[in-house]
């Protein structure tokens, strides 16, 4: 007897991560994400100091917008992930600070999505992931 195939996972089974540009954090960030969420795909929109982005005036919001927008509504993206991280060069600012940020900044993309789970993450100097904020 064979076994049952696996559930094929769809590619709509996806999340939407808005991260810093730093190449150090993306693979901690995604393996951190799929193995979460249960997603196959991070669709990932990033810019230098997120955290920062999302919390001042800054010109790319508007593109970061247009992003959660394809991600959610055309990729079927299912949760909204927000990071923050360690030695942070486009966001140097001290860990309470990037806390602060990234609660600010999770609760800004729950007021304007809010029909989608965000969750705040902030990624240590053993570039370890650790959750801060869950907006359900
Ligand atoms: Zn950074």
């Amino acid at each position: 007897m064979s076994k049952a195939p696996k559930p094929h996972l769809r590619d709509d089974h996806r999340a939407t991560c808005l991260t810093c540009m730093d190449g150090r954090i993306q693979i901690p960030v995604i393996n951190w994400i799929r193995r979460s969420s249960k997603v196959k795909f991070v669709d990932i929109i990033s810019g230098p100091g997120m955290d920062k982005i999302l919390t001042t005036p800054h010109a790319q919001m508007d593109a970061i917008l247009t992003g959660i927008k394809v991600s959610t509504t055309i990729n079927h993206s299912s949760h909204i992930f927000v990071v923050g991280h360690f030695d942070c060069r486009g966001n140097p600012v001290p860990y309470e600070t990037h806390l602060e940020q990234i609660i600010a900044g999770s609760k800004k993309i729950k007021r304007l999505f809010p029909s989608y789970p965000v969750t705040g993450l902030w990624v240590n100097s053993h570039w370890h992931v650790k959750k801060i904020i869950d907006l359900l």
